[in-house]
């Protein structure tokens, strides 16, 4: 993770004085302990992740919202979209059962926040994000970060990618009203997609949805009631009758 700290040169050598700031570890500390350990989300490898990955890094320099990084809540980043809540990112990241060896397919990267986590987690990820604007500032962070194992696309992930497929398991933070086909086509057998369902400004639901191990029927499982902005696309809602799209 990037570090801050400066030094000088002191008779012929390089001391470290201090540190512009400490990278809001205990920020972080705190957000694990109180908002996702609390509500029981367990599994040593992801709570570190979340320990360590600068969240505020991924909300615009300087703005509100990254001063309010480390609280339990969703926040608004560019083009009126949100970085979900931490606890929700760590609740559908548990629920993947990530072992390290995988390939995952993430839909609506939005700031990256949850792709830079599941890189931490699995082989590797293609994360689709329908808004270039997005995808660029993601991209520019994943980089700044030194994350390598990300492939960060833009198009209509409400179809997938079937560029990259198969994948070992998706995950989608975009509400689409039911689950797109092609993302359960796209994942291997014993795939898993954790993804919101339901109505765009109303009731969703968390699910994921098992692929068995001969490719065949699905096992489906809810986890709660969520709120997540819309997918936007082919299997999505359609696009935004203000032409909202267009101040991005
Ligand atoms: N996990 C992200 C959430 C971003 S909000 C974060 O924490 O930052 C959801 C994102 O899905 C938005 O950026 C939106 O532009 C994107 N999105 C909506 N429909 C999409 C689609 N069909 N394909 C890819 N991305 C989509």
């Amino acid at each position: 993770m990037a570090q801050f700290s400066f030094g000088y040169d002191e008779q012929g050598g390089t001391r470290t004085v201090g540190t512009v700031d400490d990278d809001r570890k205990r920020e972080r500390e705190q957000m694990v302990r109180e908002q996702i350990e609390a509500r029981g989300v367990r599994g040593e490898r992801l709570l570190q992740a979340l320990r360590e990955v600068p969240r505020h890094r991924f909300l615009p320099p300087g703005s509100e919202a990254a001063r309010h990084a480390y609280e339990d809540r969703a926040l608004p980043i560019r083009a009126r979209q949100t970085i979900s809540q931490p606890y929700i990112v760590a609740r559908m990241t548990e629920l993947l059962e990530l072992n390290g060896d995988e390939k995952v397919l993430e839909v609506g990267a939005g700031s990256g926040y949850q792709t830079a986590i599941l890189s931490r987690l699995c082989r590797e990820v293609v994360a689709v994000e329908r808004l270039p604007e997005l995808a660029a500032a993601a991209r520019r962070v994943l980089e700044e970060l030194g994350v390598e194992n990300v492939r960060l696309v833009t198009g209509d992930g409400s179809e997938g990618w079937p560029a990259d497929a198969p994948y070992d398991a998706a995950l989608a933070a975009a509400v689409a009203p039911a689950v797109p086909p092609a993302l359960l086509r796209q994942l291997r057998p014993g795939g898993r997609l954790v993804m919101p369902v339901g109505a765009e400004n109303g009731p969703q639901k968390l699910l994921r949805v098992h692929v068995s191990a001969e490719g065949g029927a699905a096992t489906v499982e809810e986890f709660g009631e969520v709120a997540f902005v819309p997918m936007v696309g082919a299997s999505g809602f359609g696009f935004p009758a203000d032409l909202g799209d267009l101040d991005v």
